[in-house]
């Protein structure tokens, strides 16, 4: 039994957990299982999916949860769908806890495409040199395009990797600061970044580069969310679910 699920894999569901953790509320934190090395949580964890909507009302209901903080990666849309359409069924309370996506500056030379099959033809034919910070799932298109020199980074292996004949591969996990970047594009004669608008502070080093070397980014769009109350920090969901009296008798 716990009053309080989070759904994670991200920076802040990770801050709220251990803010939740120190207050000794009773909460569990839930991962996707996209990751080989889980960074340790200092909260009870469940891994992998419920089975769809049916399957997380079904765990809300037998859970006992009251609610449920859903703290995903702004690209993790079919879970954030799932948790607004559970909430509503089952029924428990929801809190959308939502990075904000980083902003075009002057000296930004970005361009919007749909998903990663996009930003294979916005490469173009000729020959480029591309890093792809994408996640490993979106990495298969590529493929498609042989003709460019690829620099990959993920933090796992991606098994098997591409069929293209250059590419070199860097596992590491974030953050990732701005001088290490650098150091990796122009190392690597990088001359365009293909990403997500993640947003926050882990991964905006690449971002602050490119600027200044005057690269050129692809940027996946952020797919839409379902409409859910809504906070940007961990401290004012901490605020939100103390108000909810979640946090009460901790
Ligand atoms: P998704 O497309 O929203 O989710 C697919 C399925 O994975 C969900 O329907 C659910 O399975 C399961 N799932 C996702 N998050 C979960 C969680 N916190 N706890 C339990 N089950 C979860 O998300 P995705 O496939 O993981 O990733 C989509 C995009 O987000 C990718 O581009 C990825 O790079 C990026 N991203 C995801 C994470 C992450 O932790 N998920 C972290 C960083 C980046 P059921 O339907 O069976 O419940």
């Amino acid at each position: 039994m716990s009053r309080i699920l989070i759904l994670g894999g991200t920076t802040e569901a990770r801050e709220l957990a251990t803010m939740l953790a120190q207050r000794g509320a009773d909460a569990t934190l839930s991962l996707a299982g996209r990751t080989a090395t889980p960074v340790a949580m200092p909260l009870p964890t469940r891994h992998g999916g419920f089975g769809g909507i049916a399957g997380l009302v079904e765990y809300l209901r037998t859970s006992g949860t009251e609610a449920l903080v859903d703290a995903t990666h702004p690209y993790a849309a079919a879970m954030s769908h799932h948790a607004a359409e559970a909430s509503a069924l089952a029924p428990v309370k929801l809190l959308a806890l939502r990075r904000p996506a980083w902003r075009r500056q002057e000296g930004d030379d970005w361009l919007e495409v749909g998903d990663a099959a996009e930003a294979v033809s916005a490469l173009g034919a000729a020959p480029r040199r591309a890093f792809l910070a994408l996640g490993r799932q979106e990495l298969r298109p590529f493929e498609a395009a042989p003709q460019h020199r690829y620099l990959i980074r993920s933090v796992d292996p991606v098994e098997p990797p591409l069929a293209v004949p250059d590419a070199l591969y860097v596992v590491a996990r974030g953050p990732f600061d701005i001088a290490w970047e650098r150091l990796l594009l122009e190392s690597e004669a990088v001359d365009t970044i293909i990403c997500k608008n993640s947003g926050g502070t882990a991964t905006y080093g690449k971002i602050a580069v490119a600027r200044a070397l005057g690269l050129r980014v692809i940027m996946l769009r952020r797919p839409t969310l379902p409409e859910a109350e809504s906070v940007a920090t961990p401290e004012a969901a901490m605020e939100w679910l103390a108000h909810a009296g979640m946090l009460r008798g901790v």
